[in-house]
C-alpha cells in the first residue's frame, strides 16, 4: 500500500465514522477510527477544506473547559446517484453524500444495449429534473447490473438481459459527464447493506437478492468476497432440486428457477392464475395455487441457505431486493429447515432479516458503489479496509 493510498483510506475510515455517528467531536472520531489523533485532525482538515464536512460548537452541557466540537457531513457538497438496471425497469435513486435519499424515479428499461444506456441517461435527467438539480452537483452515478462483471468492471455475461462481452462502462462513460460505477447488482447491494443497511456492525454476512435473477453478496471477513475472476456469488444456480425445472443458465434444478420473481409468476401461472408481479403474489398468498408455489421457493430458498450458512458460517443472511417482499412468507420455512439440517453451532449463531433497504438495495447499492468511488476508493479496498 502506497501513501496515498493509506491517506484515502484514512479518509474514507473517518468519513464512514461520522456518517454514522453524526455530530461526532474529532476526539470521538479517533476512538470510532483506531486512528491517531494528528491522523483525524489532518483528514478533518482536509475534508473541512473540500467543503465535505461542516463544524459546530457541541452542546457544553454545563461542563467547564473549551467546548468540543462537533462534525457533521455537509450535505451541500453534493448528490449521488444510485441506479437498478434491469430488463423490463431501471430504477433511479438520489441521495446526499450521507445516503440520506432525496428523491427516486424509474423508467422502462430494454434488453437493447444502446437503447437501456438511453433510457438511463432519460431516467436521470427526469430524476435531477424533479428534484431541479444540475447535473453539476451530481458527484457519482452508481449502476447495478444483474450480471457477471469481471474485476476490471467489465461485463462477460447478462443472461436475463442476453448481452455477452459488452463494455458498458465505456458506453455510459459516454452518456454522462459524471463519474460512473459498474458493478454486480447483488454485490452492490451488499455493499449498501453493509454502509447503509443492516450491516453496518457485521462482519460476516451473506446478502441473498432476487430481480430478475437471484444472486448472493459473499461478505466475508470484512470485506466482499468476489472471487478469481470476480464472478462469485451465483447462488442463484446452485443446484437444490435434482433434474428440476429450466433455468435462464442452461441448466436444471437451479435456486433461480424456483425463486425469482419470473420464476413464481411463471409456476403460478402454470396453474392458471396470472399474477403481474410479487406483491400480488403476496396478497394472494391463501390461494390454494400460490401457496402450493411459495412452499416449493421457500424450500429451495432453504436447501440453499443451509448450503451457504455451513459453508460461510455468517452472523446474517439478509433478504433484499424483490425476495425481500415475499421473504416473510419463505423465511418460517427456512428458519425451520435450518433448525433441523444446519450444522447446530453454525446455525445458532445466524440470524435470519429482511433487508431493510428492501427493494430499493439494488439502488442504494448504487449509491454505495458512488459513494466509495467518490472518496477516490476502488470499492474491493474501500470494503476490505471499512471498520464499523
Ligand atoms: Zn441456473
Amino acid at each position: 500500500l502506497n501513501t496515498t493510498l493509506i491517506r484515502q483510506l484514512n479518509v474514507a475510515r473517518v468519513f464512514h465514522a461520522l456518517r454514522q455517528h453524526p455530530g461526532s467531536s474529532q476526539r470521538e472520531l479517533a476512538e470510532y477510527t483506531q486512528l491517531d489523533k494528528a491522523t483525524i485532525s489532518a483528514v478533518v482538515r482536509q475534508l473541512v477544506q473540500e467543503g465535505l464536512i461542516a463544524r459546530r460548537d457541541k452542546p457544553t452541557a454545563g461542563k467547564v473547559g473549551r467546548p468540543e466540537v462537533a462534525l457533521t457531513l455537509s450535505s451541500e457538497a453534493g448528490i449521488l446517484v444510485g441506479a437498478r438496471l434491469e430488463p423490463k425497469s431501471i430504477r433511479l435513486i438520489a441521495s446526499y453524500i450521507d445516503g440520506r435519499v432525496i428523491g427516486a424515479h424509474q423508467v422502462a428499461g430494454s434488453v437493447a444495449l444502446a437503447e437501456s444506456v438511453s433510457l438511463l441517461r432519460a431516467g436521470f435527467d427526469a430524476l435531477l429534473a424533479v428534484l431541479a438539480l444540475p447535473e453539476s452537483q451530481v458527484k457519482g452515478l452508481g449502476v447495478g447490473i444483474p450480471a457477471l462483471i469481471d474485476l476490471e468492471g467489465r461485463l462477460a455475461f447478462a443472461p436475463n438481459l442476453g448481452w455477452r462481452n459488452a463494455d458498458v462502462v465505456s458506453r455510459l462513460g459516454e452518456a454522462f459527464r459524471v463519474p460512473v460505477n459498474v458493478d454486480n447488482d447483488t454485490k452492490a447491494a451488499a455493499l449498501a447493506e453493509k454502509l447503509f443497511g443492516a450491516c453496518q456492525e457485521v462482519r460476516d454476512f451473506v446478502f441473498i437478492s432476487g430481480h430478475s435473477g437471484v444472486g448472493a453478496g459473499l461478505y466475508l471477513e470484512d470485506k466482499l468476497y468476489r472471487g478469481h475472476g470476480g464472478f462469485a456469488g451465483e447462488l442463484g444456480h446452485m443446484t437444490v432440486i435434482p433434474e428440476g425445472r429450466l433455468c435462464s443458465c442452461g441448466n436444471r434444478g437451479c435456486l433461480e428457477a424456483y425463486v425469482s420473481e419470473a420464476a413464481i409468476l411463471r409456476q403460478i401461472a402454470e396453474l392458471g392464475l396470472e399474477l403481474p408481479d410479487v406483491w400480488t403474489v403476496r396478497e394472494a398468498a391463501a390461494d390454494v395455487r400460490v401457496a402450493q408455489v411459495l412452499q416449493q421457493a421457500a424450500t429451495a430458498l432453504a436447501i440453499a441457505v443451509k448450503n451457504v450458512v455451513n459453508l460461510c458460517n455468517p452472523e446474517r443472511v439478509v433478504f433484499g431486493g424483490n425476495l425481500a417482499v415475499i421473504a416473510p412468507l419463505l423465511l418460517p420455512t427456512v428458519a425451520r429447515y435450518l433448525a433441523e439440517h444446519a450444522l447446530e453451532a453454525i446455525c445458532q449463531q445466524c440470524q435470519l432479516v429482511i433487508s431493510p433497504l428492501g427493494i430499493e438495495s439494488v439502488p442504494m447499492g448504487g449509491v454505495a458503489l458512488a459513494l466509495e468511488h467518490f472518496l477516490a476508493l476502488p470499492t474491493w479496498l474501500a470494503s476490505e479496509q471499512l471498520r464499523s
